[in-house]
């Protein structure tokens, strides 16, 4: 990983360097990255280190991004982290229990009966 905060806007320019993805948590950034690379396509992360202790909330324009390296990549990176996203999001739609109970979708347990959502 590399991070460079100060000189950043810069280098970004001179290497033609575009954001894909920018989230409050640096789990899905870390995520994207790796399938990125799998991709064979060159990525970073930026902001890693300002993402803040438990429990706190960094300002949006302090959230972990992830940049390609090259402009050529950029339309495909683009492509596999909205399907990546689309998939999240469907997870977080609404699920109906064994017990019949309908549970909002960034529930994964039953809050009736307790099972996880299966
Ligand atoms: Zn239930």
């Amino acid at each position: 990983m590399v991070v460079i905060p100060a000189f950043a806007g810069m280098t970004s320019k001179r290497l033609k360097m575009k954001r894909v993805y920018a989230a409050e948590h640096g789990l899905m950034t870390e995520r994207i990255k790796d399938i990125l690379e799998e991709e064979g396509i060159d990525c970073m992360i930026k902001n890693m280190n300002l993402s803040g202790g438990v429990g706190q909330i960094p300002p949006i324009e302090c959230w972990p991004e992830v940049w390609v390296m090259a402009d050529k990549d950029y339309d495909h990176a683009k492509t596999i982290v909205k399907d990546l996203l689309k998939v999240s999001t469907e997870y977080r739609t609404s699920w109906i229990c064994k017990c019949g109970e309908k549970i909002e979708g960034q529930f994964t347990d039953c809050w009736n009966c307790g099972i996880a959502r299966g």
